[in-house]
């Protein structure tokens, strides 16, 4: 899945790329926005309801966001691709650039990373477009666990709610369809 990020969901779109997803951010005007998403056929994501619906009218595919929580945010996304789209860290993208990350051996970083870096750690992936260097630092434990948030915890904790507002309604349909059917039966029984 490719996306479009608005330039107001950028940090978004940074987790996304962490998270797997090829992900470019647009800037300028909401018309040069519309256009790189037309031209580049990506799906735009924004929380600005009248360019959202700007690409209703000319056919532009849309993920409208509600939340400004991250997490929140990326389920959403995920939601309104129908599909599971995340993944991590197999997939990971380059946070900074969207490039592709490939391992990188060890002894070719010792220049690019910090010596205390080089010597506590044995991993080493490179970003293969601007050659950004990344190891499972101190920040890997917050991306695992906001991915752990959006896969378990926060899927939960929404599909529960999804379930009591599906159940309300329902309860509300079942005893309209009931007395109708009562309503019926009482005519049956008057002829
Ligand atoms: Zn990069």
């Amino acid at each position: 899945m490719r996306l479009l990020f608005d330039e107001m969901l950028e940090k978004t779109a940074r987790w996304a790329r962490l998270f797997g997803v090829n992900s470019l951010i647009a800037k300028g005007d909401d018309s040069k926005i519309l256009d790189l998403a037309s031209s580049t056929r990506r799906i735009l994501v924004t929380r600005d309801k009248q360019l959202a619906a700007r690409c209703k009218k000319i056919g532009v595919r849309c993920f409208f966001i509600k939340s400004v929580v991250l997490a929140t945010q990326l389920y959403e996304i995920e939601k309104a691709a129908g599909k599971k789209i995340f993944s991590f860290p197999k997939k990971t993208r380059c946070p900074a650039c969207n490039g592709r990350l490939a391992i990188v051996a060890k002894q070719k970083v010792a220049e690019k990373v910090p010596r205390l870096v080089y010597r506590s750690h044995k991993k080493f992936w490179f970003c293969k477009q601007c050659k950004k260097v990344y190891w499972q630092g101190g920040h890997w434990k917050n991306i695992t666990g906001v991915y752990g948030a959006l896969k378990t915890r926060l899927r939960r904790v929404l599909f529960s709610k999804a379930l009591s507002r599906g159940g309300r309604s329902e309860a509300i349909s079942l005893s309209s369809k009931t007395r109708l059917r009562r309503r019926n039966r009482v005519k049956k029984e008057r002829k």
